[in-house]
């Protein structure tokens, strides 16, 4: 199994943090994601969606146990399970500083995440108010409570020995540039 964390950084202006509409691990939010056969470097031509809460069993050759996708690319099939827990939100300091901030990790067998797409609603906070934002469009403007979240920016990293090291994972304050 090989492990990736999904990273993320945006310009907030009026709000204080930004993250998944239900919050950090939310069941039902929605990772629109490309994936790339490690075998043959195939890509998938369009993004596929994977959320807390839909799970499926992973095909027999793989075991017991479940994923939330199971995908066939090019001759093979890979399988995406999310792993919770190991997220924070993304806060005004590390968007000012073009930091990138771990929302998610993904444990993935025979494809790799190689790109990511926020087009789904996302939370963000202010001081007097909770926006819900549409992400569609890859940026929100409110120019009248001059509420801006722009230069929203997505990567995925392999992370190395995940598991033998997930409390560091767990406690690292995961930003670059730490
Ligand atoms: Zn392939």
């Amino acid at each position: 199994m090989v492990y990736f964390q999904l990273k993320v950084t945006a310009k907030l202006a009026g709000v204080y943090n930004f993250q998944s509409r239900g919050g950090l691990d939310d069941p039902d939010h929605p990772y629109f994601i490309k994936l790339q056969c490690e075998n043959c470097g195939e890509i998938t031509p369009s993004f596929s969606c994977v959320m807390l809460s839909e799970e499926v069993p992973l095909p027999r050759v793989f075991g017991r146990g479940t994923a939330n996708l199971v995908q066939k690319l090019c001759d093979r099939v890979g399988t995406v399970k999310m792993i919770p827990g190991f997220g924070k939100p993304l806060n005004h300091t590390s968007g000012e500083c073009g930091w990138y901030v771990r929302i998610m990790v993904f444990e993935c067998h025979g494809f790799a995440p190689v790109e990511f797409s926020f087009g789904a609603v996302w939370k963000a906070q202010s001081r007097e108010n909770l926006w819900e934002m549409d992400m569609c469009k890859g940026e929100f403007n409110d120019f009248d409570q001059r509420v801006h979240v722009t230069g929203l920016k997505a990567k995925f990293e392999r992370m190395k020995s995940f598991w033998r090291y997930r409390n560091s994972y767990l406690y690292s304050p995961s930003i670059d540039g730490w």
